[in-house]
Formats: C-alpha cells, structure tokens, sequence
C-alpha cells in the first residue's frame, strides 16, 4: 500500500465520495468541508508539491482547471463565485503532500486569506 493518502484514495483502498473522476483527474468531498460545496482535484498522478510540477504536467494542471469549470456551472456556482486554492509547504498549510485544489463554493469569502 502507498503510504500517500491521496493514492490510496484514487486506488480505492481508502473511501471518499468521489463527484467526477477521468483518465488524469478524480474530485472527492473533502472530509473536514469548510463551505457548502468543498471538493478536492486530485490528478491520479503523483506529484508531491506544485514545486515539483513538470513541463509534461501543462496539460494535466489545465485540464484540472477545466474540470473546476465545469463543476461550477453544474454547480450553479460560476457566475456567483467559487475558490479554487492550492497550498504549498508549511506555511501555506499543506498537509497531504500529493497535489490537489481546493474547489470552495457557496458563501463569500474573505481576502486576504487568514
Ligand atoms: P491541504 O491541507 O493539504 O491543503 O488539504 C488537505 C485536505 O484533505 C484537507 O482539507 C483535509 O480536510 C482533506 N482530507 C484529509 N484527509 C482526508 C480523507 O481521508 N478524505 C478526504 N475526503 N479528505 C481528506
Ligand atoms: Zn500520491
């Protein structure tokens, strides 16, 4: 078994309640929602931090952002707003070192981020 959380979730060795899911990308309910809709991109790829983000992943990290698009139009969330956050290393608060998007919908949010 990997030993990271998010492979074992796309594997399906450890549940989630998955909402899409295609060849690159799988979308899951985050476990701990902070708004009403809290979904969570995952490229079935493996790649610990944007840092390590290669020139062969263009393709992925766009269509990842189409994806968002998407769930925020069925949704009903793209014209009134949504977030979509990737946290890198400690200070940003990453805690799952496999990267993924934080896709938040449904209430308004504050800027700057606390
Ligand atoms: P990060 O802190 O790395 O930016 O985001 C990790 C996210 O994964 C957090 O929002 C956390 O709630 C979520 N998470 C942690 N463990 C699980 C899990 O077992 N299942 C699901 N669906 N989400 C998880
Ligand atoms: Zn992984």
């Amino acid at each position: 078994m990997s030993t990271c959380l998010f492979c074992n979730i796309i594997a399906g060795a450890i549940p989630a309640t998955t909402v899409h899911e295609d060849d690159q990308v799988v979308v899951i309910q985050d476990i701990s929602p902070k708004a009403p809709h809290h979904l969570l991109l995952i490229p079935r790829k493996h790649i610990a931090t944007c840092l390590d983000i290669a020139e062969e992943d263009r393709e992925l990290i766009g269509h990842i952002h189409r994806v968002a698009a998407k769930l925020a139009r069925e949704r009903g969330v793209a014209e009134s707003g949504f977030r979509l956050v990737s946290n890198t290393n400690a200070d940003a608060g990453q805690t799952v070192f496999h990267i993924h998007f934080h896709f938040l919908a449904g209430r308004e949010f504050q800027w700057p981020p606390g």
